[in-house]
């Protein structure tokens, strides 16, 4: 049996378009995109593709497009670069329990030099409430941290208001889109946001890549220092072929993205329904409406996640326990306790992430193996 893949949170498969797309910029068009001659343009003509392609995705301006070495670069330069560019005029930052660790790390970082950093709740659906985001945010706040959609569980956060009070009070608004982007509508202006961060290798692009939207005239310290790269901000040759990737993706996903979202939700929902239909002691975390339409996060009573995965890629089926990049650490997902769930119900939590090129067929099998998978780790003796 051929494997079947349902964890699309964690990365896609990259696009036989954006490969194709790819490939001459690894063997034919071999320029440095700062040289002068033939080969030099070739290769910044391609960024330069790309970032019309990124932009017109965000809805913003090329020049507003910055790429990087993926999600988790573009969240850290977010965050320190607004720090380091407010310096003494304020050292208090805004966030959720439930960010990506990449956000959650920068903010740490942070702490560790002097700054206050905020982390507000979330309700018991995931959600975090915009009135507490005004409650937070005082004078000495120079930056606003909240991700569009969570990782784990795909839910949707009240971003646009947030972004409109954010305005209001003249702080800017980071969003961490690496999950939504491709999977919702991810425009700058809609989300009121003046920094975004997004990735490649979750919608078809490659590993390795991704860009920061920065709003223009929005104060911010360079990430690396050197030649002109990335308007003056990020030095350093860069990463060609995987940024024209990135641009073809963007450009496959904004013809797409409403077919894909409808079938990704039917998809979804056939899972959900069916595990619930035919398998006792199942809880759906998150908001059952405000959440992203490939992902359903389930809580199987008296199962330990990491067995359910285990015995899951013994039968050749990808999902995950917790994010990817802390799917080996045993300890109770943050954002499932930030939900207020007990470690028990927190351990018995599995994700399954649809995408585009999943199958009924796949669902439909996944479905059959479930119940007898569930029974034989719920006989087996608690540790
Ligand atoms: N932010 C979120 C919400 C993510 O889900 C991820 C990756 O899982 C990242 C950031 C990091 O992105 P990257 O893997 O490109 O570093």
């Amino acid at each position: 049996m051929p494997g079947i893949y349902l964890d699309h949170n964690a990365t896609t498969p990259v696009r036989p378009e954006v490969l194709e797309t790819m490939l001459p910029y690894l063997t034919e068009r071999i320029g440095n995109p700062s040289s002068l001659h033939r080969w030099g343009r070739e290769a910044r003509e391609g960024i330069e593709g790309a970032r019309a392609s990124v932009a017109r995705l965000l809805g913003c301006a090329p020049a507003e497009i910055h790429f990087t070495s993926g999600g988790t670069e573009a969240d850290n330069w977010a965050i320190k670069g607004v720090a380091a560019a407010a310096g003494r005029r304020g050292q208090r930052l805004v966030t959720t329990r439930i960010e990506h660790p990449a956000v959650l790390g920068a903010c740490r970082y942070l702490e560790r030099r002097g700054f206050e950093v905020v982390y507000l709740p979330v309700d018991a659906l995931g959600v975090v409430d915009p009135t507490e985001v005004a409650r937070a945010v005082d004078e000495r706040t120079v930056l606003i941290s909240v991700m569009h959609a969570n990782n784990e569980t795909g839910v949707l956060q009240p971003v646009a208001e947030i972004g409109a009070l954010a305005w209001e009070r003249g702080v800017p608004l980071h969003v961490d889109a690496v999950q939504s982007l491709g999977k919702v509508a991810v425009e700058v202006d809609r989300l009121s946001a003046d920094l975004v961060a997004v990735s490649a290798h979750k919608i078809g692009g490659p590993k390795g890549v991704g860009a920061l939207y920065v709003r223009s005239g929005m104060e911010l310290e360079s990430l690396a220092h050197g030649g002109g790269h990335e308007h003056g901000r990020r030095a350093g040759t860069e990463n060609v072929a995987g940024i024209v990737g990135m641009g073809r993706a963007a450009e496959l996903l904004l013809a797409e993205l409403v077919t894909t979202r409808i079938a990704l939700a039917r998809l979804r929902d056939r899972l959900e329904q069916g595990v619930l239909a035919t398998v006792d002691g199942v809880r759906v975390n998150g908001h059952p409406i405000l959440r992203l339409p490939n992902t359903t996060n389930l809580s199987f009573a008296g199962v330990d996640s990491q067995d359910l995965v285990k015995g899951f890629d013994l039968l050749g089926v990808a999902a995950a326990s917790g994010s990817a990049c802390a799917s080996d650490d045993p300890s109770p997902s943050h954002v499932l306790v930030a939900m207020g769930l007990g470690p028990r119900e927190a351990a018995g939590a599995v994700r399954f992430s649809l995408g585009r090129q999943n199958t009924e067929a796949e669902v439909d099998r996944v479905l059959g193996l479930l119940p007898e998978l569930v029974a034989r780790l719920r006989r087996l003796p608690a540790l």
